[in-house]
């Protein structure tokens, strides 16, 4: 481990002043804020810390999941829908692709936002790739991976928080096998009887041990030529499904704050699925209580929610009230991803007021939103969340699908915004002080005689990082 940095190279108390530095990369920013060419430049060079949200299987790029459905075997049927060989009548070998560039193209459409044609559901067509690809991606976890913090390392981040389904079949099992019980400590007690629950906590330890495995020969981390997808750090965030039947949900939320517990290589808990569903609504306070229960249980597991991706009309106007307000105060949510639909929840100011003492973190992909959506601009409570003093960090949720990256966030949020250069390195830093990482922040860590932890050593990375990046803009060679 480095011994602790000198003073210089740690982050100043939000709010401060721009140093001169600062100052004259702000000058130059501004010069290019109307130059797309010249500010994707500018914006893929910033160093931008973590990426907090997103979805492995969503994140990975389209052709990637093509190319692994041929070389498979796999078969494509009538919907654009991924199903194991052989290929009965009325499918297609993915292998076709290869080869034929109009089917080809057809798949890269199905599975992503390429080319949404008009008219076309941005909500149910980016929802439904899933199940299309999903045959893919189970598969392929450490590939998947490589690919994404790849992406990461390209675009300038260190680290990457990304959601999986950790044991998906066994963890299906167990529930159907446990069933529901109304009392949730005698629903806990069922699943850790006969040490069912940790066999699967097990089961997902292997799957992890295989993708690490599998990530670390796609990307010669071992070799003299290791890829720059070996230099970032992640982390696994379990998904609970909150489409599936309670007892389903339940033993996902479990198993993935047990494994949080017992495995560094996971930190916490999310819950996915459209929030809209019918019954993720229904449930929407279940999942809650199970949270707090479990939070009980688990209290060293992280939960970050999915909460107000919603608009009026796609829901009801009651459902629109609650669930930020419920994952803060009864899901004991550390991050709020989304969090689209605050202007109507009941008291939203107090709610502020709330995650800002509390610091309390938004994940805010801001093109998922506009194309799932349909939210942008100042229709995207993304300045009040700011105004108010909630921590505040980009992230892309399923780049993959979106057709972007993270460099395309920080542009569309700078953009839209009119985003200053200070205010673009403290949403950066949000990114890291808001990891679910052990350790002290670099601002808490001692000036002298010791070591520091990773979150810190990550913090002071980007701080190392900036100082390169604003002597290179002003030399005018970034
Ligand atoms: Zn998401």
């Amino acid at each position: 481990m480095p011994a602790v940095p000198d003073a210089a190279a740690t982050p100043p108390p939000a709010g401060r002043p721009a140093t001169p530095a600062e100052q004259r990369v702000d000058a130059r920013l501004d010069a290019i804020r109307h130059h797309p060419q010249a500010l994707r430049a500018f914006m893929q060079a910033l160093p931008k810390g973590g990426d907090l949200h997103n979805h492995l299987s969503g994140a990975v790029s389209t052709e990637l999941l093509v190319r692994l459905a041929a070389q498979d075997g796999l078969c494509i049927d009538r919907t654009d829908t991924a199903l194991p060989p052989p290929c009965r009548a009325g499918t297609r070998s993915a292998a076709d692709t290869r080869t034929d560039p109009a089917f080809r193209q057809r798949l890269i459409r199905a599975w992503s936002m390429q080319d949404l044609p008009p008219g076309e559901s941005g909500h149910d067509h980016f929802f439904a790739a899933f199940g299309k690809f999903g045959e893919v991606t189970k598969r392929h976890t450490g590939e998947l991976l490589a690919d994404v913090a790849g992406t990461a390392a390209a675009n300038h981040q260190s680290y990457l928080e990304t959601m999986v389904s950790p044991a998906g079949a066994a963890a299906r099992r167990l529930a159907a096998d446990v069933g529901y019980d109304a009392d949730l400590a005698r629903m806990h007690r069922a699943l850790l009887a006969g040490g069912k629950l940790d066999q699967v906590v097990r089961d997902a330890r292997q799957e992890a041990d295989r993708a690490t495995a599998d990530f670390r020969r796609t990307a010669h981390c071992d070799t003299a030529t290791p890829a720059p997808a070996c230099r970032v750090t992640y982390r696994f965030i379990s998904q609970g499904t909150r489409s599936a039947a309670p007892e389903q949900v339940f033993t996902q939320l479990a198993l993935g704050m047990r494994l949080a517990e017992h495995d560094r290589r996971f930190v916490a808990v999310n819950l996915v699925a459209p929030e809209d569903g019918a019954v993720a609504l229904r449930d929407y306070r279940l999942h809650m209580r199970m949270l707090d229960y479990l939070h009980g249980v688990y209290p060293h597991a992280h939960i970050t929610l999915h909460a107000g991706e919603l608009t009026p009309g796609l829901v009801k106007p009651a459902d629109l009230r609650f669930h930020i307000r419920e994952a803060v105060h009864t899901g004991h949510a550390e991050r709020i991803g989304h969090g689209v639909d605050l202007a109507h929840e009941d008291d939203a100011e107090e709610l502020l007021r709330t995650m800002a003492h509390h610091h309390i973190a938004l994940e805010s992909p801001l093109t998922s939103n506009a194309q799932i959506l349909g939210v942008s601009g100042d229709a995207h409570p993304f300045q009040r969340y700011r105004r108010a003093g909630v921590p505040v960090t980009l992230a892309t949720d399923d780049p993959g699908i979106s057709r972007t990256d993270i460099s395309h966030e920080y542009q569309r949020a700078a953009t839209t915004y009119d985003l200053s250069y200070p205010e673009l390195k403290d949403l950066a830093r949000t990114s890291l002080e808001q990891a679910f990482l052990p350790g002290p922040d670099l601002t808490a860590t001692p000036r002298t005689g010791t070591t520091i932890g990773l979150k810190a050593r990550l913090q002071w990375r980007l701080e190392s990082a900036f100082h390169r990046f604003e002597q290179r803009v002003l030399r005018g060679t970034a």
